[in-house]
């Protein structure tokens, strides 16, 4: 599985040129596509077609390939395979017929701009393109509104800005995000900001709504003081028990600030007094 620049040529591994370079047969997810790449790389293998339309055909016959020991490399458009990219068939038979799979790992747009997103990192969630039609995106997106993940999305400039709105009608205007387009390409643009001001920016600039986009958006940050059962196990306990200790045996259950518990607490004590 070979990864495959972005935009910039000169991003491409030298284990990559050699991997191409040594192969018996590259498959391409568009071989009128790649053939300008290996021409610049000044590579001459032969290539096929591997793409969404013939996969499950052309797995099996790459397959039939690798058992009589030829070796094949796998590349798609732009980037890594079978990230939003054909591969998966491919990879998932050649496991189980025991073939081996070798990763050559390089461009990814999705890691590329959670790179300079300025975004938690240390957890996040892939979630590839969001659906074209806006009542199946908005419940899409609405499954994720208490994502504590960072959200990676590729998103087709055409939709940007109706995505962006979506977005910032399901996770609210002031949910932040980084807008990462055209990476490692002439016009790179990268700009952190809330949802609000990105839809803004983006409604008021037609260069915005071009080229190639990866949105990362952060995840929902727990209301601290958020428990479905707060209010209910409060009142129990105020009943059975001092204010302070009411509100440190509730801390205890709910997680919520033990102060604030408390400041509750003593309302609910006024009011029943
Ligand atoms: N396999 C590729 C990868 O590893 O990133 C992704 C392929 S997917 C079909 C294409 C999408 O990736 C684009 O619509 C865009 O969202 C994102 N993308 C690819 N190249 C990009 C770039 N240079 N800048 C920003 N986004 C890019």
């Amino acid at each position: 599985m070979v990864a495959t620049p972005i935009g910039n040529l000169g991003d491409i591994s030298p284990r990559a040129v050699e991997t191409l370079n040594a192969v018996e047969l590259i498959a391409a997810e568009d071989t009128r596509h790649s053939q300008r790449l290996l021409s610049h790389l000044g590579v001459a293998t032969h290539m096929q077609a591997y793409h969404e339309h013939n996969e499950e055909y052309q797995a099996e016959r790459l397959v039939a390939r690798l058992q009589q020991g030829d070796s094949i490399a796998l590349i798609s458009d732009a980037g890594t395979p079978l990230v939003s990219d054909p591969g998966y068939r491919l990879v998932e038979q050649a496991h189980q017929h025991g073939i081996k799979v070798v990763p050559i790992p390089g461009p990814c747009a999705a890691i590329s701009a959670m790179s300079v997103a300025g975004l938690a990192t240390d957890r996040f969630s892939f979630e590839g393109f969001p659906p074209a039609k806006q009542a199946a995106r908005l419940g899409n997106l609405g499954l994720l509104k208490e994502e504590t993940r960072t959200m990676v999305f590729y998103i087709s400039c055409h939709r940007i800005l109706e995505t962006l709105k979506d977005m910032r009608t399901v996770f609210g205007e002031k949910r932040l995000a980084t807008f990462a387009r055209e990476v490692t390409k002439t016009y790179e643009t990268i700009r952190k900001a809330t949802l609000d001001e990105l839809c803004e920016w983006v409604a008021g600039d037609d260069m915005q709504r071009k080229g190639e986009i990866v949105l990362v958006v952060a995840g929902s940050v727990k209301d601290k003081s958020a428990h479905p059962l707060r209010d209910e196990i409060l009142a129990v306990l105020v009943d059975e028990l001092p204010v302070k200790q009411a509100a440190k045996i509730a801390s205890r259950i709910t997680g919520i600030n033990k102060n604030e518990l408390y400041e509750a607490a003593l309302k609910l004590k006024n009011k029943d007094d």
